[in-house]
């Protein structure tokens, strides 16, 4: 039986869709293998967003190599769209697969044996135009399952669109397949993944469907306990899915809304298309529906352009919102896109210095958010996570909790008390205690 071995890089989508080609490989009688063990073929799927890129697929191709010298190494991934023939120079690498290819890769390589050149499959990105379903099993206690890929947004820092092509989605009939099987695997989360996932419903661009539609169709199934919605971006997020999850049992109370800058000004540059004002109004909306929700947000510092002055409105902006955790980015040049065009580069020392800001800000977020809560029932999702003998979950309004570890507890919901901070922990979490044992 020959063996394969997978290794991920970047976003939820990239996991979902690593597990879906592990499958196909699992369906043909290989045997999956873990990435540090030997392996015939090594699929790596890549990441565009990760810094240095090019390093990072580097380092993994050389590893793979060092346990299993004659194995096939194989390349996907937006990284493998973006640059598909510097990959090729890389040593070790016997192929690469473009998105119109990657999910056909029996088709275009067949036997899996190395060639004398690299074989190199990657076509132009307007070539991606198939919707290949894809979901996460197996890796975690919660499934990743794609609904929606490819963007038709042309935000000026993202290289995504070029990476994944335009936005498509899953039928309503697919996607609901697919929630099926998960529940029939025993999984009890399903998180909704997309590249822009609230643009869900078009299909050979027409739309076809709307994220409400599917949100609502999503509710009505039998076995999953709870849905979350990964990402969606605020001029997506329209009042009646707000109102919907407010009153839904299984879509949980957590968001999270990429802002990006708190400055209009910085946002008409980043060509993103709503106003503070508008992800002020989300925000409130969302709190007055549901006050225990927690809330995340993606913002990028040292976009071109970015004054001290944008800077702090974005730092006023975020400290006067109700949100409970932040993503902080630091703005770096991507090849291609319109803002590595537009000069007025913010120096590398203070995009550092506003990242290190923005990070204290979150953390003082999180931690505001999760005192909040503490002395609260909540519903604990315990994962497979065991360290020094605690088990971990989260909460519906993901807030990571812990507990002394019980072998019946992995993939099991529990409800439980917040009692307090646990600070021994590298990450903060919160102790929990079951409601079963209040007394
Ligand atoms: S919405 Fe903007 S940032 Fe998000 S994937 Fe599309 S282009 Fe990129």
């Amino acid at each position: 039986m020959r063996k394969v071995a997978f290794y991920t890089l970047g976003c939820k989508l990239n996991f979902s869709e690593t597990s879906t080609i592990a499958r196909q490989f699992e369906e043909r009688g290989y045997e999956r293998v873990e990435f540090s063990e030997s392996a015939d073929i090594f699929v790596i799927n890549t990441c565009s967003v990760t810094e240095n890129a090019d390093k990072k697929c580097k380092q993994v191709v050389k590893q793979a190599k060092k346990t299993s010298p004659n194995s096939y190494v194989i390349i996907i991934g937006c990284y493998a769209q973006l640059k598909p023939q510097e990959i090729a120079t890389i040593k070790g690498v016997d192929a690469v697969l473009g998105a119109a290819e990657k999910f056909r890769l029996f088709e275009v390589l067949n036997d899996f044996e190395q060639k004398d050149t690299v074989q190199l499959c990657a076509s132009e990105i307007s070539q991606a135009t198939d919707f290949n379903t894809a979901y996460s099993y197996g890796d975690r206690t919660r499934t990743f399952l794609k609904v929606q890929d490819g963007c038709d947004y042309n935000c000026a820092f993202c290289t995504i669109p070029l990476a994944r092509g335009n936005s498509r989605s899953d039928t309503v009939e697919n996607i609901l397949k697919a929630a099926k099987e998960i529940a029939a695997t025993n999984v009890k989360e399903i998180v909704l993944t997309g590249v822009n996932t609230g643009d869900y419903g078009l299909i050979n661009n027409e739309r076809v469907h709307t994220f409400f539609e599917l949100v609502q169709e999503l509710d009505k199934i039998e076995g999953i306990e709870r849905f979350r919605i990964s990402s969606i971006e605020p001029n997506l997020l329209s009042d009646e899915i707000i109102e919907f999850v407010a009153k839904s049992k299984k879509f949980v109370p957590h968001f999270h809304i990429p802002l990006q800058s708190g400055s209009d000004e910085i946002l008409r540059f980043m060509r993103r298309r709503y106003k503070t004002s508008l992800y002020n109004e989300r925000i409130e909306k969302i709190k007055k529906l549901m006050p225990n929700a927690c809330i995340g947000v993606d913002v990028i510092v040292g976009f071109p352009g970015e004054s001290n002055e944008h800077f702090m409105e974005t730092y006023n902006f975020l400290h006067s919102l109700d949100i409970s955790y932040l993503h902080v980015f630091t703005y770096s040049e991507r090849q291609n896109t319109k803002a590595a065009e537009m000069g007025n580069p913010v120096p590398k020392s203070v995009r550092a210095e506003r990242s290190k800001m923005l990070h204290s800000l979150s953390d003082k977020k999180r931690n505001f958010f999760y005192e909040s809560q503490l002395g609260k029932t909540k519903t604990v999702l315990w994962e497979n996570e065991v360290k020094e003998n605690k088990i971990f979950g989260f909460t519906e309004n993901y807030i990571r909790v812990n507990q002394p570890y019980n072998v019946s507890l992995p993939n099991t919901l529990q409800e439980v008390e917040l009692k307090d901070f646990d600070l021994s922990t590298s990450n903060i979490t919160v102790n929990a205690i079951p409601v079963s044992e209040l007394v």
